[in-house]
């Protein structure tokens, strides 16, 4: 099974994508993470987007692209669980290189599930976040906060890091550039018959329960 997680920032798609890999051992590519990566390790690629991610504006097609094909072509270990698109596609030329990309590879995309949530909601929720940077345990200073203050309770590192585009004028950005350019993907799936809508302001127990109904 091969699945899309589509939403604004901060709509729970890394947290459901993290249950599903979990509870049903698919692979999550996540573009944003592997932009991030490359950042870290200071590939040419990595500096050149970064003030474009710090700015909250999208990267080019042809990056985000290239890093979704090496993945899908390479002979990913954890394949037969299926992919879970966490992030990409985010523009409708993304998503048509994405169902080019699968029918290369013999392989099918079964559902989109678009997490809906507010925006002010979002503000909320993105500002804040904060991750372990050991595990990728997700934390929010009001709602789910760490037992032991700057203590990851699942693993115990102290490596815990906030985005440096989680505040909130590169997320007001983020937000625009999703309603221009992602949210017509929500058209181009229901248009297709892929498309499932779950409320992604329940709590989360609650959207992992009706994501998992989604795509049976
Ligand atoms: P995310 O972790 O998904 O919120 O992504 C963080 C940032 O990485 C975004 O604000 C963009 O700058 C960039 N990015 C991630 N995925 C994509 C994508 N599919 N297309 C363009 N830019 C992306």
């Amino acid at each position: 099974m091969n699945i899309i997680l589509l939403g604004a920032p901060g709509a729970g798609k890394g947290t459901q994508a993290r249950i599903l890999v979990e509870g049903r051992g698919m692979v999550q590519l996540s573009t944003g993470d592997m932009l991030r990566a490359a950042r870290t390790s200071g590939t040419e690629m990595g500096q050149k987007v970064a003030a474009i991610m710090d700015a909250g504006q999208l990267v080019t097609d042809e990056i985000v692209i290239g890093l979704i094909a090496e993945q899908i072509d390479s002979d990913h270990p954890g394949h037969a669980g299926g992919f879970i698109f966490d992030g990409f596609p985010r523009t409708l030329a993304q998503a048509d290189a994405l169902g080019d990309l699968l029918a290369r590879k013999g392989l099918a995309l079964d559902a989109v599930v678009e997490l809906r949530v507010d925006d002010e909601a979002l503000v909320e929720r993105v500002t804040g976040r904060y991750t372990c940077g050991q595990c990728g345990e997700v934390y929010h200073d009001r709602t789910k906060p760490t037992k032991v203050t700057g203590t990851c309770d699942v693993c115990g590192s102290h490596d815990l890091k906030r985005r440096a585009d989680d505040n909130e004028d590169s997320l007001r950005q983020r937000l625009l550039e999703y309603y221009k350019k992602t949210a017509p993907l929500i058209g181009y799936y229901h248009a297709k018959g892929k498309l499932k809508v779950v409320d992604g302001l329940q709590p989360m127990e609650k959207v992992t329960a009706e994501v998992a109904r989604a795509i049976g």
